[in-house]
């Protein structure tokens, strides 16, 4: 089942939550929405679910509008951060509850129920808790309750909030890949919020990147997170080096060093900022040519197979210390320590011109 938010806009007294929203879930894909604390994420899923109304646009489910449709009809499956099993009922009975409040034209037999939830339970691999009572499960086990409990109605789609956002790191990570797993064998729609981007590029198909109730871009990890359509999105995904810059015709000074730019032919003396990723910078102990920065390393972190250098450039007046990442071997090449003077230049970067304020 495909999703499609049109124009979507929302206030919360004279606060806009969601402004001018619009966006394609494909049938069948594991889309996230990824953005801070704030950005409208949770109010984006309630609307899509129908438990919340937006003040204007659409919803449709498989090319049908949605949007005056009740929750009940919508047919979704939820999964909240805070695991609301029900505490006085076993693992068993708690999945079975969609289906036993089913009105009885429409409820499937008690053998049939059976059958299902045991079936869900081996999906999520607990089968063996069936007659154990919430209290008595870890987090982590919880959640995949909750996930089965979600599942057995048989939703079209499935919204999960910040699902694992109560667990701890190494458990995180582990229902991470789960869920991708049980993703791909169910191919449900599904879309999952979290704050997270390590989370969500490892999870999704798809990322969709939040910030002040609007939608800063749309793509794979990948796209998202090698080519950022915005300063907020580079910023949000991962560490970046911000270089004062300038634009003119089509080339560019970054901290002094000249590049093309040919995305800017138009840009007539601009001030800028390039953006540049600590693996996309060059590090060297001599200077191979003219368009390299002098500068001295401050601090070595060299622990796991990237090591992390901060450097601080000696030329510049931006003191701000850079973060650079290379590989161990690069590393033993150059044998770096503290207080070594080298040379860098950015290999890859993105200009965005200063917003005037
Ligand atoms: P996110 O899930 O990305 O953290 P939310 O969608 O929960 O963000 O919230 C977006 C903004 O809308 C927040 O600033 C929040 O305070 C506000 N908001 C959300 N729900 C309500 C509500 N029921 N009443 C008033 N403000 C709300
Ligand atoms: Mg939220």
């Amino acid at each position: 089942m495909s999703i499609e938010v049109r124009n979507l806009s929302k206030q919360f007294g004279t606060f806009a939550a969601l402004r001018d929203v619009s966006l394609e879930v494909h049938s069948g894909e594991l889309l996230a929405l990824l953005g801070p604390s704030g950005s409208g994420k949770t109010t984006l899923l309630r609307v899509i679910a129908g438990l919340d109304v937006a003040d204007a646009g659409q919803v449709l489910f498989q090319g049908e509008d949605a949007t005056d449709q009740h929750v009940r009809e919508r047919q979704v499956g939820f999964v909240f951060q805070h695991y609301a099993l029900f505490r006085n009922m076993t693992i068993f009975e708690n999945v079975a509850f969609g289906l036993r409040v089913r009105p009885k034209n429409v409820r499937p037999p008690d053998a049939e129920i059976r059958d299902r939830v045991h079936d869900l339970l081996k999906l999520v691999q607990l089968d063996w808790l069936a007659e154990r009572y919430p209290h008595q499960l870890s987090g982590g086990q919880r959640q995949r309750i909750a996930l089965a409990r979600a599942l057995a109605v048989e939703p079209k789609v499935l919204l999960l909030d910040e699902p694992f956002g109560a667990l701890d790191a190494k458990v995180r990570k582990e229902l991470r890949s789960w869920l991708r797993r049980l993703h791909d064998d169910m191919h449900i729609t599904s879309v999952f919020v979290t704050h997270d981007q390590e989370e969500a590029l490892e999870v999704a198909d798809r990322v969709v990147v939040m910030n002040g109730g609007r939608i800063e871009q749309v793509g794979t990890p990948d796209e998202v997170y090698e080519n950022p359509a915005s300063p907020f999105v580079y910023e949000f995904l991962g560490n970046v080096n911000l270089f004062h810059s300038r634009l003119h015709r089509g080339r560019a000074w970054i901290d002094g060093i000249e590049v093309d730019a040919p995305e800017h032919a138009e840009a007539e003396e601009l001030a800028a900022t390039a953006y540049v990723r600590p693996h996309d910078i060059e590090v060297d102990r001599v200077a191979k040519d003219e368009a390299a920065l002098a500068a001295r390393v401050t601090h070595v972190l060299s622990v796991g197979p990237i090591v992390r250098l901060e450097l601080i450039r000696e030329d510049s007046k931006d003191k701000n210390p850079i973060q650079v990442e290379i590989s161990k071997e690069r590393f033993r090449e150059l044998q770096l320590v503290r207080g070594d003077q080298v040379f860098i230049k950015p290999r890859r970067f993105d200009l965005f011109p200063n917003q005037i304020h």
